[in-house]
């Protein structure tokens, strides 16, 4: 990536990706610009360069943030009408360490309203469309993210990862994206989705740009008591075996677009002429993970989204007047059912059912069982080989409009992404063609728990 120094200045940096965030307003990619204090900050590092005082290793970077990530004074709405008018008092963790190597913030971008969605279509802002096709969705739920870095806007975005929301938008745009172990980078300041899935995680144009994210923003955080001890670039677990596996039960689903399948099996015959032996992997359980998923989501989204009762953050309603009931839980109902989108909505009514009493053994003990059995495959499945290579989603980027009425339609969407969470593995989505109407197509590679940094390096040495 581009990075400020003598011969290049922050300030070209960033007003060429203000240039560019302009002449791509179409596609609904940024909910906020924050020009002036981008272009001051890049002033300071060129003074700083022109002093010769040290500066970070992304000096003058120019980055998208996605609108769930807390940054001082920066609406974190999470694209959600709830969240609107909130300003956030606190950085992330993740943006603080991104700032302080002088990487540059010019925006907050568009995702699904509390990155529940495969589309971006659910967001209060209006759907962002596909860097390659506007009559197609960006893919989701970090859409924004995708596009700002497929239309060059900025050098890369930030992403938060529960079932697919970096891999699948950086498949359907054609960039890469890194899903990392579940604990490397921390949560904290970032909008909770399900906690026992969300990741935070990057887009950028190449996987050695990843590294270098990840190298800056992975690492234990005492404010988040669920990251890991530090491991990336240190204790990584290695790819030794020089052996691929693909999973049987995903090639031969018949859900799986011919353009994808080609591109999979294209990428497995290059890496046996690079001298890795391909392993065929059965992996029924993997049938069942999306089922889990949708069960174990919406019970933390349920849990986590009851914070949001019009006191506390962001909009409150004006509807507090009914004779049946007291101005109180006219706050705490209106709000929410005027605040949330209508995905929002599905996610707590199927949670807060599936975590009911009559209810829990049947379908959230079952799904934590699964969960389990998800868990123990991969586990037995990275004893035979390195990484597993599998597509991100059945089909490329889908038209506007197409599923959006259609909830389990878009579910079935995630049914190759979220194994990947359940079981808590790093995953790294990376371009792989495209089909005959220049839709990109992309794949994903799996590893064990931190072998996130092995993995870009086989990456790199796999992809265009
Ligand atoms: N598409 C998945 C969902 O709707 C994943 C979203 C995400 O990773 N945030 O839940």
């Amino acid at each position: 990536m581009k990075i400020a120094n003598s011969s290049t200045t922050a300030v070209s940096l960033v007003e060429a990706s203000l240039k560019r965030i302009d002449e791509t307003k179409d596609y609904n990619i940024f909910t906020f610009i924050d020009k002036d204090r981008a272009l001051k900050k890049a002033k300071e590092i060129d003074a700083k360069i022109k002093n010769g005082e040290p500066v970070g290793k992304l000096a003058g970077v120019p980055f998208a943030l996605k609108a769930n990530f807390l940054s001082k004074n920066r609406p974190a709405n999470a694209s959600a009408k709830i969240l609107t008018d909130f300003l956030s008092p606190v950085d992330s963790t993740a943006v603080e360490k991104l700032e302080n190597e002088g990487a540059i913030c010019v925006g907050c971008v568009n995702l699904d309203a509390f990155a529940h969605g495969s589309s971006t279509e659910n967001s209060f802002f209006g759907p962002t469309k596909n860097s390659k096709d506007k009559t197609r969705v960006a893919g989701g739920s970090s859409g924004g993210s995708a596009v700002a870095v497929a239309l060059n806007c900025v050098e890369f975005a930030t992403g938060t990862d529960t079932g697919g929301s970096i891999r699948q938008p950086a498949s359907f745009n054609g960039v890469f994206g890194i899903k990392p172990t579940y604990g490397a980078i921390s949560r904290y300041g970032v909008v909770a989705m399900a906690s026992s899935l969300d990741v935070v995680g990057f887009f950028a144009r190449s996987a050695s740009d990843l590294d270098l994210l990840m190298t800056i923003t992975a690492g234990r955080d005492e404010k988040d008591q669920t990251t890991l001890p530090d491991f990336y670039g240190e204790k990584d677990v290695e790819l030794i075996k020089k052996s691929v596996g693909y999973v049987k039960e995903f090639v031969d689903s018949s859900a799986l677009a011919p353009e994808i399948k080609s591109a999979l099996e294209a990428k497995l015959s290059e890496l046996k002429s690079k001298g890795y032996e391909i392993v065929e992997l059965s992996m029924p359980t993997l049938e069942y993970a999306l089922a889990a998923y949708y069960i174990i989501q919406p019970a933390e989204v349920a849990s986590n989204l009851s914070r949001y009762d019009g006191i506390r953050y962001g909009f409150r309603t004006e509807n507090l007047k009914a004779e049946d009931k007291t101005p109180l839980d006219l706050l705490f109902e209106n709000t929410r059912s005027e605040g949330f989108m209508r995905e929002n909505k599905r996610r707590i009514m199927i949670g807060n059912f599936v975590l009911s009493s009559g209810f829990y053994d049947a379908y959230f003990l079952k799904a934590a069982k699964a969960r389990t059995l998800i868990i123990e495959e991969f586990e037995k499945a990275f004893e035979k080989v390195d990484a597993i290579l599998t597509p991100v989603s059945p089909n490329p980027a889908f038209k506007l409009g197409e599923k959006v009425s259609d909830p389990v339609a878009m579910y079935l969407e995630d049914v190759m992404s979220v194994p990947v969470n359940l079981a808590g593995v790093p995953a790294v989505a990376f371009p792989a063609g495209e089909t005959k109407d220049g839709l990109p197509l992309g794949l994903q590679i799996i590893g064990p728990r931190r072998s996130d940094k092995n993995l870009l390096k086989l990456v790199e040495e796999i992809s265009e």
